[in-house]
């Protein structure tokens, strides 16, 4: 049985493993994404782990005969090349993936964006396995998303589709002003409903009922969101409200996405996800409240593959390479 390496490149970690044709992660490493030192950096520690993958693989005999890369950014998946990508790490755009791995590894590659990784991941092998059209939301520092339908990833014309976070949320408002989005816009679902967004919401709202500099710095309160989760379940009020109006803008968020890709599954994926009820309980009833009737019955569970996702997703791309003699992976 031939095997492949799935690569999921972020801003922080690259992570990747040896995926057998059925989805199974045999082997696996994970090392620091070095993200300041630009894109040759992170190509280069790319394709050292791969390369190491490679040398795990042959000891253990199973031969790897192709590359999936999950990536950040805009990735055009027909050319391999990140078309466009924040800043997080600088140079990212315009990066050869394909070209610059295979010539380095000697592995015919395929690239996508890792949300799609994650989307096509979850839908193979996650609770979504064997349904038609499974819509992924990753709810967490960012918000994005990914819709899959009879196994493909809608990539869109531009292979910007699935930027879930970056449409108009009625809770992403304050005092008559649209909250500022971290993709330059504004009043977006990502401004209200991402961990950093709630961090930022539950400081505004404690510096108010502190009554105090109103500067919104929680000095002596918590570092991050998971923070903020844990005071709220201590019955901290600005924690509390912090937490339920971003559940309740995702959950509309989703609930409107529902209405109109009418998937058979939502997959609900990231940090928050798994924060627990206090976020979940809100989240699904804002969305089930946006459901037309007919969606009534519409399954909106959690992410199954944890961060194996992007890794089996951006595989199952690589395995559609190869030859399909039995016709088992198309
Ligand atoms: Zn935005």
């Amino acid at each position: 049985m031939p095997y492949v390496i799935g690569l999921d490149l972020g801003g922080t970690k690259t992570a990747a493993g040896v995926v057998d044709g059925e989805g199974g992660v045999v082997l696996s490493r994970t090392v620091p994404t070095p993200a300041r030192d630009g894109a040759g950096a992170v190509l280069a520690a790319a394709a050292e782990l791969v390369r190491a993958l490679q040398e795990d693989a042959a000891r253990r005999g199973l031969p790897v005969v192709a590359l999936g890369i999950g990536s950040a950014g805009v990735i055009d998946s027909g050319r391999g090349v990140v078309v466009s990508a924040t800043d997080a790490i600088p140079g990212w755009a315009g990066t050869r993936l394909t070209a610059e791995l295979t010539a380095r590894t000697g592995l015919p590659a395929v690239a996508l964006n890792d949300v799609h990784a994650h989307a096509v991941g979850e839908s193979w092998l996650g609770t979504g396995a064997g349904m038609p059209g499974v819509l992924f939301v990753g709810m967490g520092t960012g918000v994005g998303g990914g819709y899959v339908l009879q196994g493909k990833c809608l990539e869109g014309s531009t292979f910007t589709a699935g930027h879930v976070g970056h449409f108009a949320s009625p809770f992403a408002w304050e005092a008559g002003v649209p909250l500022p989005c971290s993709c330059g816009g504004a009043g977006h679902v990502e401004a209200i409903a991402s961990g950093p967004a709630i961090f930022g919401l539950y400081s505004r709202l404690r510096g108010a009922s502190a009554g105090a500099t109103a500067d919104g710095a929680a000095t002596d309160g918590p570092v991050d969101t998971r923070g903020v989760y844990r005071l709220a379940a201590d019955g901290d009020p600005a924690a509390a409200e912090a937490i339920r109006r971003g559940a309740v803008a995702a959950g509309s968020a989703i609930g409107g996405l529902a209405n109109i890709l009418d998937p058979a599954v939502v997959v609900v994926g990231g940090g928050l996800a798994f924060a627990g009820p206090l976020w979940w309980t809100p989240m699904e009833a804002a969305a089930r409240a946006e459901l037309l009737r007919p969606l009534a019955g519409l399954p909106i569970v959690p992410a199954q593959l944890g961060e194996t996702a992007a890794i089996r997703g951006a595989a199952r791309r690589a395995l559609a390479l190869l030859p399909v003699p039995e016709g088992s992976h198309a």
